[in-house]
C-alpha cells in the first residue's frame, strides 16, 4: 500500500530537481494521458520582452516623433508589456511624454485617452474597427510588418489613423525544440494569443506549430481549451499571464511558466520554475514514468 505514495513522492522529487514543480499527485496523474498542448504566445513561447522596431507615419503632416510622443503619453498609464515597450522607445529616442486624461484601458485591444484636446487611440486593428476607424492609409505597411512576425499597433487621432508602431518579441531559445519533442510523442500542439492572425501565424511557423488561435480576447482563452476537450482531447495549457489563469484551470493539466504572473502560477497544477517550454515534454514524461512505476508496484503487491 506504500508503493503509490512513494512513487508520487519520487516523481515529485525528481521533478523538483529538474525545475518542474509538481503541486500534487493529481497533477502527475493528469499528466500521464495528455493528447494536446496549447501554448500561450507572449511570455510562454516568446521572452515576453517586446521592443519597438519600427515607427511609421501614415499621415503627411505627422512626424514619427509625434506618433511616438502621443502613443507613449497614453501607454505610460497602461501596464501592458507592449505599453512598456512604447514608453521605453520614447525614452531611448529622447521623445517627450506628456500628461494624458480620460484614460481607458480596453482589455485585449489597447488604450484610449485625451492628449491636449485630441482623442487618441493606441491598439489593435480590432480596436480601430470598433471605433469606426479605417486603417487603409497604413494598410500595406501593416501587412508587411505583420508578415515579419511583428505585432503592429495603430495610433489614431480624432478618428483618423496617423501611424503605426511595430513591436517584436524574441522566441525563447528552446521553443522550437519543445514543440518538436511533443510532436514526436504524438502530442498535438497549438498556440493561442490575443495578437493578430498574421503575426501569430508567422510566429507559429517559426516554432513549427500549425494550429493557431489568434485574436482571442482574454476572457475567451478558456473557451478554446473547452472546445478541444469537447472533441474528446485531454488538454494541457501552458501560460504565464493573468489572462491565462482561467484557461490553466479549465485545462486537464495547467502548466504555469514560473517567471510569469503570480496568478498564473497559483492556477497551474505544475510550474516550470525557469519558464523553459522544453520542460513541458519532460513534465509529461515524468508523469508517465511515475504511473508506470505505480502500476508495476501494484502488480507486484497483488
Ligand atoms: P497577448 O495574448 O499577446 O498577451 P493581449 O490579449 O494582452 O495579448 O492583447 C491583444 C492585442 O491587443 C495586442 O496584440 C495589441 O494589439 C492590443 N493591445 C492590448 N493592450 C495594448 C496596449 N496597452 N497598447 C497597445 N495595444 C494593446
Ligand atoms: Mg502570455
Amino acid at each position: 500500500g506504500l508503493a503509490t505514495p512513494t512513487a508520487v513522492a519520487v516523481g515529485t522529487g525528481l521533478g523538483a530537481k529538474r525545475g518542474i514543480l509538481i503541486k500534487n499527485g493529481e497533477a502527475l496523474e493528469k499528466g500521464k494521458k495528455i493528447d494536446a498542448v496549447i501554448f500561450d504566445k507572449t511570455g510562454t513561447l516568446t521572452e515576453g520582452k517586446p521592443r519597438v522596431t519600427d515607427v511609421v507615419s501614415c499621415a503627411s503632416d505627422i512626424s514619427r516623433e509625434q506618433i511616438l510622443h502621443l502613443s507613449a503619453s497614453l501607454e505610460k498609464l497602461s501596464e501592458h508589456p507592449l505599453a512598456q515597450a512604447v514608453v521605453n522607445e520614447a525614452k531611448d529616442k529622447n521623445v517627450s511624454i506628456q500628461e494624458a486624461h480620460e484614460f481607458e484601458n480596453l482589455a485585449g485591444r489597447g488604450v484610449k485617452g485625451q492628449i491636449n484636446n485630441d482623442i487618441v487611440l493606441v491598439g489593435s486593428a480590432r480596436l480601430m474597427k470598433e471605433f469606426g476607424i479605417s486603417p487603409e492609409a497604413c494598410h500595406d505597411k501593416i501587412e508587411e510588418l505583420e508578415n515579419q512576425a511583428k505585432t503592429v499597433i495603430a495610433v489614431s487621432k480624432n478618428g483618423a489613423i496617423i501611424g503605426i508602431l511595430a513591436i517584436a518579441d524574441t522566441l525563447k531559445e528552446d521553443a522550437k525544440e519543445a514543440v518538436e519533442k511533443l510532436r514526436l510523442r504524438g502530442i498535438e500542439t497549438s498556440m493561442i494569443t490575443g495578437d493578430n492572425k498574421r503575426t501569430a501565424e508567422a510566429i507559429a511557423k517559426q516554432v513549427g506549430i500549425e494550429k493557431v488561435f489568434a485574436e482571442v480576447l482574454p476572457q475567451d482563452k478558456a473557451e478554446k481549451v473547452e472546445s478541444l476537450q469537447r472533441d474528446g482531447l485531454k488538454v494541457a495549457f501552458v501560460g504565464d499571464g493573468i489572462n491565462d489563469a482561467p484557461a490553466l484551470v479549465q485545462a486537464d493539466l495547467g502548466i504555469a511558466i514560473g517567471t510569469g504572473t503570480d496568478i498564473a502560477i497559483e492556477a497551474g497544477n505544475i510550474v516550470l520554475v525557469k519558464g523553459h517550454p522544453l520542460k513541458v515534454e519532460e513534465a509529461l514524461a515524468l508523469a508517465r514514468i511515475t504511473f508506470r512505476t505505480i502500476k508495476q508496484n501494484m502488480f507486484w503487491a497483488f
